[in-house]
């Protein structure tokens, strides 16, 4: 199965994302994160992308598409995924159904996860993650359970990413209005699209996208 989490920054997708590929074992595919560690290995890609992450704007389609492209053929890919942040232009879901229509597959089921601006930046800037096994939280919405200490993996070192500030979650707001949002009626037209609300809360939310994916 083939599952794109739709939505803007800061809505919620990637712990959605990581909690729904775990229990039905797809791939997790987040082209924010593979890019966050071409960054952090400082590729040629991740060198070419920093300081657009940084400014909040869109990473260019060929390299997105590039790196998505890589990753669907790989074996973990066999049985489904869901893709969180990608795709994120018309271009890009173009070419995302060429590549699976190579492989006579198609999206199943494009999840939109609908929110509104002022609780996203809030969202936002309370997120932190942490440093060993990315397990993400939220300073307003979902502390570790003990203080300080990693529900998961009780590491005890959190980080926060560069672009979790205000100044630039309002521009990536702004690119995804202007870039991404048009896509809601792509697949609209194409009969996989299906809205939640992604204010509820995380267990709700799981609760719902299960029952989708059980549809
Ligand atoms: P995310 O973690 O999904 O919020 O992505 C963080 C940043 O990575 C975005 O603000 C973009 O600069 C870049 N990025 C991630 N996915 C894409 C994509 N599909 N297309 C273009 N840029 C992307």
């Amino acid at each position: 199965m083939i599952i794109i989490l739709f939505g803007p920054p800061g809505c919620g997708k990637g712990t959605q994302a990581s909690f729904i590929a775990k229990e039905n074992s797809y791939a997790h595919l987040s082209t924010g994160d593979m890019l966050r560690e071409a960054v952090k290995s400082k590729t040629e890609t991740g060198l070419k992308a920093a300081k657009i992450m940084e400014e909040g704007k869109l990473v260019s389609d060929e390299i997105v598409i590039s790196i998505i492209k890589d990753r669907i053929e790989k074996k973990d890919c066999e049985h489904g995924f869901i893709l969180d942040g990608f795709p994120r232009t018309i271009a890009q879901a173009k070419e995302l159904d060429n590549m699976l229509s190579n492989n006579n597959i198609t999206v199943d089921l494009v999840i939109n996860f609908s929110v509104n601006d002022e609780v996203l930046l809030n969202r936002i800037e309370g997120r932190f993650s942490c440093s060993g096994c990315g397990t993400g939280f939220n300073d307003e919405t979902k502390m570790p359970r003990e203080d300080g200490i990693c529900d998961v993996c009780k590491g005890n070192n959190f980080i926060r990413r560069k672009d979790d500030n205000r100044e630039t979650a309002s521009k990536r707001l702004e690119a995804y209005n202007k870039e991404t949002l048009p896509l809601l009626p792509y697949y609209k037209d194409k009969e996989v699209l299906f809205s939640i609300d992604g204010l509820s809360n995380i267990e709700n939310v799981t609760k719902e996208i299960m029952s989708l994916i059980q549809k």
